[in-house]
């Protein structure tokens, strides 16, 4: 049996490719390892799947994509943001659009996109193989002509599309398989580096505050006393250190400036006001409520797991009445509220990374078609390719495009 088309990797990517060939009456088969496909896809957005971004094709915004945005033009011009809600809703799934232009499933359950995905693969007749692992492509004269499977065997294909993923969270299956094989076959991929990664830190103390949100909290990178980068928005304590949405934006500058020299991260838990403003505040606060005791009045201000850590931090004893708390004393509470200090140990590597950024170099594909240049029958799409964005849905829209472009490309 000869295949119109062979996807290799069952996540959003290859999902879409697969499905859009179908749909143009190719007969295709989609090869996935795993026993399910997108598992990724079921982690992401915390299970939410943060699916696209109102802005990420809006050309003016596209530079979040960074150096490679400009290949993203085209597949965003066939198969943008709008095509992206449409084809989602066509499907049947009502979605929303959050904070930022980030869009969900009404439902919040990422299995919704899955269940959809799934559903236009069974209408267009896609075969799906799963615990097919390939462990190479085979290549004569100029083309692919077959895809060997791990264990033995291989399929024969007029067409092949490598949508394999990056090398982040391997445990969902994306353990850079096919750079190998793309290299043996002359494409170039850039070094894959773990991005989007959560920030570890030296202090011990962040293992008591885990898993604690700060709303909108400010960030401040510091090489010395210099600030060096800054961000502001979501964060979270982890057993180690932080993440979440403004931690994770950050995190790439964060590693190249760590190259540099150490890193101290401080934590300003209220942006809005300026040190002084906030001191006066406090004072105005322990003014009016002078019998209380330190650690309840921090517990309000703050909340309960926090209000202990900040005690902590700022050498304060937190059974004392307020009325009883000096000058300098306020001043050091306020610092430590408006400059929770952390050195900057690493980044997470691979296991936590969101995604990776480097893979097949894009200027070896055609952007219109994401064809190789090199073999005409021969295409890629998704996180297997040298692109990236920030979080916030991007690099979901980035596997629509990609993997839509590919599938609707093919000839047969
Ligand atoms: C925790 C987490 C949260 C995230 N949240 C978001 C979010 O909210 N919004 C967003 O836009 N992005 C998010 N991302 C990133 C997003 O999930 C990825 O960019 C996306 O899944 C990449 O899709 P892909 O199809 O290119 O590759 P993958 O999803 O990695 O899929 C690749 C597939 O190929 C299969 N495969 C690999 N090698 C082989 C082989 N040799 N043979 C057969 N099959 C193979 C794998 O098993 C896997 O199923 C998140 C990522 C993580 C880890």
């Amino acid at each position: 049996m000869i295949y119109d088309l062979a996807v290799v990797g069952g996540g959003p990517a290859g999902m879409m490719a697969a499905g859009r060939a179908g749909e143009r009456g190719a007969r295709v088969i989609l090869l996935e390892k795993n026993d399910s496909l997108g598992i990724k896809l079921l982690l992401s957005g915390g299970g939410r799947c943060n699916f696209t971004n109102l802005t990420a094709d809006d050309k003016g915004a596209m530079a979040v994509y960074g150096r490679n945005h400009k290949f993203l033009f085209s597949a965003f011009h066939r198969f943008g943001v709008k095509s992206v809600l449409r084809f989602f809703a066509d499907l049947g799934v009502t979605t929303e659009a959050g904070d930022k232009g980030r869009v969900f499933p009404k439902s919040g359950r990422a299995e919704d996109i899955r269940q959809a995905l799934l559903k236009y693969l069974e209408k267009y007749k896609v075969e799906i193989r799963h615990g097919a692992a390939v462990s190479g492509l085979v290549a004569r004269e100029n083309a692919i002509r077959g895809a060997r499977l791990r264990g033995g065997g291989e399929i024969l294909s007029k067409n092949f599309v490598i949508a394999t993923g990056g090398r982040s969270y391997p445990s969902t299956g994306s353990t850079g398989d096919a750079y190998g094989w793309l290299a043996s076959l002359g494409h170039t991929v850039n070094t894959p580096r773990p991005a989007l990664t959560p920030v570890v830190v030296k202090e011990k103390i962040v293992k008591k505050l885990e898993g604690l949100s700060l709303k909108d909290a400010g960030l401040n990178v510091l090489a010395g006393k210099k600030i060096v980068a800054r961000c502001r928005g979501d964060m979270v304590f982890t057993s180690d250190g932080l993440s979440g949405p403004a931690v994770i934006d950050l995190s790439g500058r964060i590693g190249s400036l760590l190259s540099a020299g150490a890193l101290k991260l401080e934590i300003d838990l209220f942006p809005d006001s300026e040190k002084s403003e906030l001191d006066k505040k406090i004072r105005q606060d322990f003014h009016e409520s002078n019998n209380k005791q330190l650690k309840n009045y921090l517990v309000r201000l703050t909340s309960p797991r926090l209000a202990p850590v900040i005690l902590e931090i700022s050498g304060l004893n937190g059974a004392r009445a307020v009325s009883d708390i000096k000058k300098e004393e306020r001043v050091r509470l306020t610092g430590a509220l408006k400059g929770f200090i952390l050195e900057v140990k690493g980044l997470k590597g691979f296991d936590r990374a969101m995604i990776t950024a480097g893979g097949v170099a894009t200027f070896e594909v055609d952007p219109k078609t994401m064809r190789s240049r090199f073999y005409p029958n021969l295409f890629f799409a998704g996180e297997a390719l040298d692109l990236d964005g920030p979080s916030g849905g991007y690099n979901l829209q980035i596997c629509w495009s990609t993997g839509y472009t590919a599938g609707d490309s093919v000839s047969f």
